[in-house]
């Protein structure tokens, strides 16, 4: 019985669609699944009204901000509906849809040319317009070899052509999926390379950590595990799937989490209702 509880989809930068994810899932024998897709649950939303023969936890990864780190803090079990989530997220899509415009400009000063339109075609159906679907146009008008490339030269943080989006803090982030019935688990903490903010964000009463990922080396892995024990935490993975050729793992199944894990997640939520 295995699990994955980190993929994203075309609802934000992922690409493949929800219901092309839920097909590969189920091929691949994974028995439960998150969405978390970044600010947004239209992932889900579509999906959720269909029987499918698979556990779908609805869930969503939020962008956070705080000391100048991105921090990412997944939401799992929340309820889609809650008024004040549903809210913030409108919020955030719409600030991600303003930025990518500002970011366009900044690309026209520096000479890369494309337009909004094609941005958008990128984009598809994707609630939540992110760095990804602006590289993929650069790409198309054969301005750079590879959505890498784009990251190395224009759109990585604090690169020339970066403008960053509107952010909650973490402990906002907290309270809104706690709020919204969910469990708060922060995301790949060893991609935060700054300890003293994983501790930090602990004691803002997270529920748990993220040490299964696939860019954590075998000794993150286990740090984190131990960190999660000694303070009580649940501990969650997933592969962080986008669909995207050349980055692990390009197939649904390659990396998973034993089942165990998410029963543990719904003690953990009993316990609280
Ligand atoms: P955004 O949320 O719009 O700031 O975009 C961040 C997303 O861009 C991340 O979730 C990744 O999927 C993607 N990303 C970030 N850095 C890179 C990179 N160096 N190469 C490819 N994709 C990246
Ligand atoms: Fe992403
Ligand atoms: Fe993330
Ligand atoms: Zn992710």
């Amino acid at each position: 019985m295995s699990a994955d509880l980190h993929i994203h989809t075309t609802a934000s930068d992922g690409q493949l669609t929800p219901r092309q994810v839920i097909d590969f899932a189920i091929r691949a024998g994974l028995n439960t699944i998150s969405i978390t897709d970044h600010d947004t649950v239209a992932g889900y939303l579509e999906l959720y009204k269909e029987s499918i023969p698979l556990q779908i936890i609805p869930g969503i990864e939020l962008s956070t901000n705080v000391a100048d780190c991105e921090v990412h803090i997944l939401g799992y079990y929340v309820d889609v509906n809650q008024e004040q989530f549903a809210e913030v997220l409108q919020h955030l899509t719409k600030d991600r849809f303003q930025r990518a415009g500002k970011i366009i400009r900044r690309l026209h000063d520096l000479g890369f040319f494309i337009s909004q339109e094609r941005v958008a075609v990128m984009a598809g159906n994707s609630h939540s317009i992110g760095r990804p679907h602006i590289a993929r146009a650069l790409v198309e008008q054969g301005y750079f070899a590879s959505i890498a490339e784009v990251f190395q030269t224009v759109l990585a943080t604090n690169g020339p052509a970066y403008v960053p989006h509107y952010k909650l803090l973490p402990k906002e982030a907290i309270k809104l999926i706690q709020l919204a019935g969910g469990l708060a688990v922060l995301a790949h903490p060893g991609l935060i390379k700054n300890e003293t903010l994983v501790k930090d964000i602990i004691g803002l009463g997270i529920d748990g950590l993220e040490a299964i990922h696939p860019k954590h080396t075998s000794q993150q892995l286990g740090y984190y595990q131990e960190l999660a024990q000694t303070h009580r935490l649940l501990i969650t993975g997933g592969s962080d799937f986008h669909g995207i050729a050349g980055r692990y793992p390009e197939m649904l199944g390659k990396f998973s989490i034993p089942s165990s894990l998410i029963k543990e997640m719904e003690f953990a939520l009993s316990r609280k209702t």
